[in-house]
């Protein structure tokens, strides 16, 4: 096993990977620009090196920085968390030949699936179902016009380097695509520097459902169920649950085994996440993300496995210690995204914390770099706690996760959590009765 592994992340995530090395006898390192300091992934690392000025471009993006930091401490591997680097082939290959290990999937499985045009055709060809869509990218506004009315409207034009939720646009009808792909086109390109665009049919009610894969090297897949992640705003998700209250076993079983048998046949090593629309019992793939996920917890609570652990004994060349059979999921998970903002305009509010007091008891997880005293910066995202609840069952989950909410204490600056608060008290997420269109007309009613 590793030695020494360079964290190159910062906030709960680090915090998150460090605590797995601890446990595993493996020494951290940490980087961290300027502004974090004195953040809690520093001062709990064995070593730490700073990378830059704030800016995340000049630092949690620096690759050379990262790179030297990681030669500098003799790291033997480097685990990128997620956002940031973490699905950049090209700083995996340059991690890779400067003989360092890469705590991830393989270069060519991370440019595969970081470009939503290549990652559907490979996901058809793997055999996942998938939206309707157009076959590749769209080039022309003739084609736009023409696929439009093929796939039927409403349509979805998406950015195939998309991500974060960004870079999407609903056309209605004949009148408006060609309108709506130019803008897509134009936002594509100021937002991710490729104006590539691809073309889906709009569903109109779908949930968002998630597959959790393991990988080793060895050709071994377990599939660790399914996280529901409709709770979404702006297509960003605010709060997420395992096992989804839309699945029983049967249909669980069956789109894990239809995941595990994709990854096989791609050969694909690592965690990773299949993404899917969940509408009228059939499933879509959407996008697969190759890295860590932030509501990677849910799926810890609930199969007691733990995912970081897992991802350092594969990128260790271990196998898998478990068959399918012998993946159990116990109870239920839910986690609230806790995030620096006014919890009814979202605008960030990053700012000196004067007071913290997180709440605890029997399954009840925090996950948080917060401690009274901290800056949170206004250079990075405003995400700052992570409330994981686990309980028996869904009904004791949501009863522990409103005790839970109600001890948490973070002064000086505005949170979300008066958000989770009012959701938690709400009839239609307490029977598990939304999509992902919920959350936005639920915030237009309150
Ligand atoms: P990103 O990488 O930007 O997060 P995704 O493809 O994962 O983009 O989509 C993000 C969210 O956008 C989904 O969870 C869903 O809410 C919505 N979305 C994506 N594709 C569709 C579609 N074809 N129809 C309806 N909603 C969609």
């Amino acid at each position: 096993m590793f030695e020494k592994v360079l964290i190159a992340n910062r906030g709960e995530i680090a915090l998150r990977i460090h605590r797995a090395c601890r446990e595993m006898g493996i020494k951290t390192v940490a980087v961290h620009s300027t502004a974090d300091a004195n953040a809690m992934h520093v001062r709990l690392a064995d070593e730490a090196v700073c990378i830059g000025p704030p800016s995340a471009k000049d630092s949690y993006l620096n690759k050379a920085a990262i790179i030297s930091a990681a030669t500098i401490t003799g790291s033997d591997a480097i685990h990128p968390g997620y956002g940031f680097l973490s699905e950049n082939a090209d700083f995996a290959e340059m991690v890779e030949d400067h003989g360092i290990v890469w705590i991830g999937p393989e270069p060519k499985h991370i440019r595969m699936m970081g470009d939503k045009v290549t990652a559907k055709i490979a996901a058809l060809n793997a055999g996942l179902p998938c939206v309707p869509g157009s076959p590749g990218a769209v080039e022309t506004a003739e084609e736009a016009l023409r696929l439009g009315g093929e796939i039927g409207y409403p349509v979805l034009i998406k950015a195939s380097a998309g991500g974060g939720g960004r870079g999407m646009k609903v056309a209605t009808s004949d009148a408006d695509i060609v309108e709506q792909w130019r803008m897509a086109r134009q936002e594509a390109l100021s937002a991710f520097g490729n104006a590539e665009v691809y073309m889906e049919k709009y569903l109109g009610n779908p949930r968002h459902i998630e597959i959790q894969i393991l990988a080793d090297s060895h050709g071994n897949v377990v599939h660790l169920g399914e996280r529901d992640c409709s709770l979404q705003r702006r297509h960003q998700k605010v709060l997420e649950e395992a096992p989804s209250p839309a699945l029983n076993a049967i249909e669980r079983a069956r789109i894990g085994e239809i995941a595990c048998t994709a990854m096989q046949k791609i050969g694909y090593r690592n965690a990773g996440t299949i993404e899917f629309l969940y509408e009228n019992g059939e499933f879509f793939f959407i996008e697969m993300n190759t890295r860590l996920q932030v509501e990677h917890p849910v799926t810890e609570m609930i199969t007691g496995l733990d995912l970081v652990r897992e991802q350092l004994r594969i990128a260790d060349g271990a196998p898998l210690g478990y068959t399918q059979d012998e993946v159990g999921f116990y109870g239920h998970a839910i986690e609230c995204r806790i995030n620096a903002e006014d919890p009814a305009t979202f605008r960030p509010c990053p700012g000196k914390v004067t007071e913290y007091h997180p709440p605890g008891g029997l399954g009840v997880r925090v996950d948080s770099g917060l401690y009274a005293g901290a800056t949170v910066p206004p250079h990075y995202d405003s995400m700052i706690a992570k409330l994981i609840v686990h309980g028996t069952s869904r009904n004791e989950c949501l009863m522990r996760l409103r005790r839970a909410l109600g001890e948490f204490v973070v002064g000086g600056i505005e949170t979300t959590i008066p958000l989770h608060v009012q959701l938690v008290n709400n009839a239609d997420f307490q029977n598990g009765d939304y999509d992902i269109r919920w959350l936005e007309e639920f915030l237009k009613t309150v």
